[in-house]
Formats: C-alpha cells, sequence, structure tokens
C-alpha cells in the first residue's frame, strides 16, 4: 500500500493542503494520506499558535468525505489535558509540550507498517527550503520519499541546494532542475525527491486568519465545515 503523510500546523487547514494532498495522492496512487496537526510546530514554538484541539478539529471536519484523507493523532499532546481543550484560542499554547520532530513522526508512523508499504513524506517547497535544518535532515531524508509540491511564489528549480550539505550534489546532476520548469524525480545517495509541479493554489494560513480579522469571506480558502467552525469558535479575531 502506499501511504502519504502530510504534516502542519494546519492553522486552519486549507485548500492549499488539499491540493498537495490531492496531486501527491493521484501522482503516487496513495491509498491513504495522514494529515499529522504537530502539537508543537519546532519552527513556531515562540509564535501564536491555535490550540491542538481546534486545529485537529478543522483536520477532522475538511477530511471528512475524501475516503483515503485521515486525520492523525500522531503529533497529538501526550497528556491531552484543560490546556488543550476546545474554547476561546489562548496565547502560548504551543509553549505546552515538547516540540514534535519529524524524524521521530516518521519512525513512529513506519513502525506500524508492513514491509510492503511504500512511505510518501508530502512538503511544500516553503517548507522544504529549511530541510537542512530540520532534526537528523539527513536520516529523516534516507527514511522514506519524499514529495517536494510547488506553491505559489517558490520556485522548485533550485531544491537540491536546500538539501542538508552531506547531500548536496554536483552541479551536473542537478542540472535537469535548475530550468525554470523543474520536473521529475531526484535520486541521490539513498535519498529518494519528487516534485510535483502542478499544486498553485495561492493561499496561506496566515492569509486566512488576516481575512478573519478583516472580516472577509472564507470561502475561497476552507471548506464550508471549516469556516463555520472557524465562526462558532470565534478563532483568529485578534
Ligand atoms: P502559515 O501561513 O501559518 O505559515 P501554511 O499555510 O504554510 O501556514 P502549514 O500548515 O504550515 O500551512 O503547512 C503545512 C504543509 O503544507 C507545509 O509542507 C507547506 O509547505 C504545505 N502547504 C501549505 N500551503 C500550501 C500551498 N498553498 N501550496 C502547497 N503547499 C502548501
Amino acid at each position: 500500500m502506499n501511504i502519504g503523510l502530510l504534516g502542519g500546523t494546519f492553522d486552519p487547514i486549507h485548500h492549499g493542503h488539499f491540493a498537495l494532498a490531492k496531486a501527491a495522492r493521484d501522482r503516487f496512487e496513495l491509498s491513504r494520506v495522514y494529515f499529522v496537526p504537530a502539537n508543537v510546530p519546532p519552527h513556531k514554538q515562540w509564535q501564536f499558535v491555535s490550540s491542538y484541539c481546534h486545529r485537529y478539529a478543522m483536520v477532522a471536519l475538511a477530511t471528512t468525505g475524501e475516503k483515503a484523507f485521515v486525520p492523525s493523532l500522531l503529533e497529538a499532546p501526550e497528556a491531552a489535558g484543560s490546556s488543550s481543550l476546545p474554547g476561546k484560542t489562548r496565547k502560548s499554547e504551543t509553549s505546552i509540550g515538547a516540540a514534535n520532530y519529524s524524524i521521530d513522526t516518521l519512525r513512529r508512523l513506519k513502525a506500524q507498517l508492513k514491509k510492503s508499504d511504500r512511505l510518501f513524506f508530502l512538503i511544500g517547497i516553503d517548507a522544504f527550503k529549511d530541510i537542512a535544518k530540520w532534526r537528523e535532515s539527513e536520516a529523516l531524508l534516507r527514511e522514506c520519499e519524499f514529495v517536494v509540491a510547488s506553491r505559489p511564489g517558490y520556485s522548485l528549480a533550485d531544491i537540491a541546494s536546500f538539501l542538508p550539505e552531506s547531500l548536496r550534489p554536483a552541479a551536473a546532476v542537478t542540472k535537469p532542475f535548475s530550468k525554470q520548469a523543474a520536473i521529475g524525480d531526484l535520486a541521490i545517495s539513498g535519498v529518494t525527491i519528487h516534485l510535483l509541479e502542478d499544486v498553485h493554489q495561492n493561499v496561506s494560513a496566515t492569509a486566512i486568519r488576516q481575512a478573519v480579522v478583516a472580516k472577509r469571506p472564507l470561502v475561497k480558502f476552507v471548506s464550508p465545515a471549516v469556516s463555520e467552525y472557524i465562526k462558532k469558535m470565534e478563532l483568529y479575531r485578534e
């Protein structure tokens, strides 16, 4: 079985996440894509983030009706205590609990899979840009196949330059990827990276939070259920 893992903050989950997951599902015949909200995203530890429960609830709402899309508790708080219960958004919520590192999550998921399963780590190019700074980045890249999606405003062309130095190939190998429209796969010493160049959803969670503050409609960015949840729970108002 081919399985995808899409990690993120999902604050909130939006059409960009879906475009990535759908394109990967279709290209790699994924039977399942796990959407994994991080309790404490390492790069957002000191940033305002909605409570895990809100973000997980929105992921669950958004994935309903998509058979292959599964909300995952792989990065849930160890003890989902009162601090993470839904209610009004709280400041500094993410300071509760240790940061979630993808290497640990991937290993945990792999331990639950069959040997014959093929695992794909789905990620947008904006996040992949910083992959070299991630915990055990080289081991992470060797752990499973990577699918790196395009995102408006970012280029897939210099993808090889984002790899940890120990994995960065000679310029000759990456030549095909330095074109304007980078396509195909990159395979270097045990690391496989597939490029997903057809994701063009110009949306971000940041823009959605700003839209709420500005009282603009959200239908262009999120599913109706997520939009309703944001309103009901009064998320992102300040
Ligand atoms: P924020 O604006 O708060 O930083 P975000 O919109 O980037 O959030 P995340 O939850 O941080 O959303 O992203 C999770 C994953 O989804 C990352 O790998 C990111 O690159 C990818 N992703 C998010 N939005 C898009 C998009 N519009 N197109 C392609 N990939 C995306």
